[in-house]
């Protein structure tokens, strides 16, 4: 068993977000602009064997948790042939993903069989206008059979709502209401300034608070349930509901004191925090017929440097956060 690493806060390292494409087939406004962000050419990308072999060296480092994201990650092809090889990587305990849910139907029985922890499914509405506001694409109706899917293959399902003023605050009742019959965690997030736009960025109007007062007028019984240990959501649940509701503060940033997460960009640079500009660059690394010793000293160089907290990370780094989108960051 290796030990598991702390940083030099103290804090474990034993989740990785890896992201394995930056493609995306919806255009999420929060995420990218309309007309998309410039694609990295495919050489730019890390290989599937080039994230398997990090993911090898950081088990062997004590991370014991990984969730694929993107981009989509079911717009790389081949995607399950890598889930099925993440999955036999000796200490990696539980295998997750994230997706929008339009090409993720017609997997949810293989991803069953190989044994896939759990989905987070992005539905920001419930409303098929909204969605295609939202997403600028009209894929509604096979978002929401990907949901009908999932529940009935018994996968643990979170939904993951970014709550905008003036686009979705209608929704958010509607969306917690799934929680009545379904045993699903629906999890309401700030936007965070991850548009890909690189000018503007309204000030924050949906704040953790201001989400929880709508929750409470409209249950004024919801009970605070405990959250897992390193969880980023509050985690609540109406009495004698099936699911639970959850809001992450990823804008506020009051989880940082707790983050056991690092991430992986689909062109291979580690990130220590979602707010840093990217602290090693594992492709150049990986392509310079690094050792396996090597890539594990620098693995550790980086995490004995980890900023505090996302504003540390973010005043260390050169650029702000708006230059980037979070297609490339995997959320
Ligand atoms: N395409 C997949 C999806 O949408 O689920 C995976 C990648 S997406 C970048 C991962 C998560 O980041 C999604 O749940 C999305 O809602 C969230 N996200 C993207 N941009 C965001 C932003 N500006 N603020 C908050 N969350 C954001
Ligand atoms: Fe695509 Fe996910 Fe970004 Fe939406 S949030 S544009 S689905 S990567």
């Amino acid at each position: 068993m290796p030990t598991t690493l702390y940083d030099n806060h103290g804090r474990p390292i034993t989740y990785l977000r890896l992201a394995v494409t930056d493609r995306c087939n919806l255009r999420c406004f929060y995420c990218m602009p309309a007309e998309g962000i410039p694609y990295l050419p495919k050489q730019a990308l890390l290989t599937y064997e080039e994230m398997e072999r990090l993911v090898h060296v950081l088990a062997g480092m004590g991370i014991t948790k990984v969730r694929i994201t993107g981009g989509e990650p079911f717009v790389r092809k081949d995607l399950m042939y890598f889930l099925r090889r993440l999955k036999q990587i000796k200490g990696i305990e539980e295998v997750h993903i994230t997706t929008n849910g339009v090409l993720t139907a017609p997997h949810i029985a293989q991803l069953k069989a190989i044994g896939i922890a759990s989905v987070n499914l992005s539905l920001d509405t419930l409303d098929g206008e909204r969605f295609r506001q939202i997403t600028r694409r009209d894929e509604y109706g096979k978002v929401m059979h990907c949901l009908e899917q999932l529940l009935v293959h018994n996968i643990p399902v979170k939904i993951n709502t970014v709550v905008m003023e003036g686009q979705n605050t209608k929704d958010i009742i509607p969306l917690a209401e799934l929680t009545r019959t379904a045993p699903v965690s629906v999890r309401f997030i700030e936007e965070m300034p991850f548009n890909g736009e690189g000018n503007h960025y309204p000030v924050l109007v949906w704040t953790h608070d201001k989400i929880m007062q709508v929750l409470r007028q409209q249950y004024p019984n919801l009970q605070k349930i405990s959250d897992k240990s390193h969880d980023t959501a509050y985690h609540y649940q109406v009495p004698g509901y099936a699911g639970t509701v959850g809001v992450i503060a990823a804008f506020s940033r009051t989880f940082c004191g707790s983050c056991n997460r690092i991430r992986i960009t689909a062109q291979g640079t580690l990130k220590t925090c979602l707010y840093d500009g990217g602290v090693l660059d594992l492709k150049q690394l990986l392509r310079s017929r690094a050792t396996d010793e090597l890539i594990a000293e620098a693995f550790l160089r980086a995490f004995r440097h980890r900023a505090k907290d996302g504003f540390e990370a973010e005043s260390r780094s050169r650029r702000t956060p708006v230059h980037e989108s979070m297609s490339t960051i995997g959320g």
